[in-house]
């Protein structure tokens, strides 16, 4: 059943604990004659979630007419099809991320092809993304920094980009809560049914650290992210803190093992993330973005130069 966390803000429950074994929730707000979505949930969310929990508030799918995507990941715009189908909402989404919003292969391509000598997908990975991300549809409305949604309620969108290269946070003004989505991470996420943890997952050091501190300058009384539970001012401000000295840790030992060993790769760099750092379980999307975008921290500001060397 929805919980209403603000004034005309209801938290709805996903598919995605059992599908990934982790939390994802998704907001819907009443914004006068507009009913808005943030974020679409992967491709099955709409009706195995999306469509009972609205239920449970007198509305259905076909009410919505604005779905919102934070970032183009699979549980974040995997249900824009299937919802532009049931409702014919427009969607928003950033404008830096249009490409990937709009291309299942690019986004293969740029962030789990990234780094081939570090990580390979394999093709039965490969399909569960496809099937996660469903078809694509044309983004309608195009968001940059600073605008607000096309709406009679005032929902700022604020560029963070660390998460992904354009990733926004949300803020709802009147009630003061800020929707986050996937860019206050800390050390990460448990998992639900296991020990591990997924690791924070950013592709740009100083964009990651910028626009963690863009929202620590905002006025919150609550900090929602997609993967957790909502948080309030004091608890928010202390994951974001949490959140910069994570990148903090990663560059100490990336420092670290540079001057130990003289050179490194990117594949040896995460599994030293994803192990020494905690259980993230070594080699993984995350952890090989993260151990890339130190390096590339580094070599932009002289430390390291990156090489390419012919393979066997
Ligand atoms: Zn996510």
């Amino acid at each position: 059943m929805p919980v209403e966390i603000a004034p005309g803000i209801h938290r709805l429950a996903t598919d995605y604990p059992h599908v990934c074994g982790l939390p994802l929730w998704l907001h819907v707000i009443n914004a006068g004659s507009e009913l808005v979505l943030l974020d679409a949930g992967i491709a099955s969310t709409p009706e195995a979630a999306t469509g009972p929990e609205l239920a449970g508030l007198g509305l259905g799918l076909a009410d919505l007419t604005l779905v919102v995507n934070s970032h183009a990941h699979p549980d974040h715009m995997g249900g824009n099809a299937v919802l532009k189908r049931a409702s014919g909402a427009r969607v928003a989404a950033p404008a830096a991320e249009v490409g990937w919003l709009e291309d299942n292969e690019l986004l293969l391509t740029e962030l789990w092809g990234s780094d081939p000598a570090a990580m390979d997908l394999s093709s039965a990975e490969r399909w569960e993304l496809l099937e996660m991300l469903d078809e694509r549809v044309r983004v309608d409305v195009l968001l940059r920094d600073g605008d607000y949604l096309p709406l009679d309620r005032s929902l700022r969108v604020i560029t963070t980009s660390g998460h992904s290269p354009g990733h926004i946070a949300v803020l709802d003004e009147s009630s003061r809560t800020l929707f986050a989505f996937d860019d206050v991470q800390g050390r990460g996420q448990p998992y639900l049914d296991s020990s591990t943890w997924l690791a924070p997952l950013y592709t740009d050091v100083e964009r990651y650290v910028g626009g963690l501190n863009r929202l620590l300058g905002l006025d919150f009384d609550a900090l929602v992210p997609s993967h957790g539970d909502v948080l309030d001012s004091d608890a928010g401000r202390k994951r974001i803190s949490e959140s910069l000295e994570w990148v903090a840790e990663v560059e100490a030992l990336t420092v670290k093992l540079l001057r130990a060993k003289g050179s490194l790769t990117v594949r040896e760099l995460a599994t030293a993330i994803g192990t020494d750092l905690g259980t993230y379980g070594g080699i993984n999307l995350q952890t090989v973005r993260m151990a890339r975008a130190h390096l590339e921290h580094l070599a932009r500001q002289g430390d390291v130069e990156p090489r390419w060397h012919r393979r066997g």
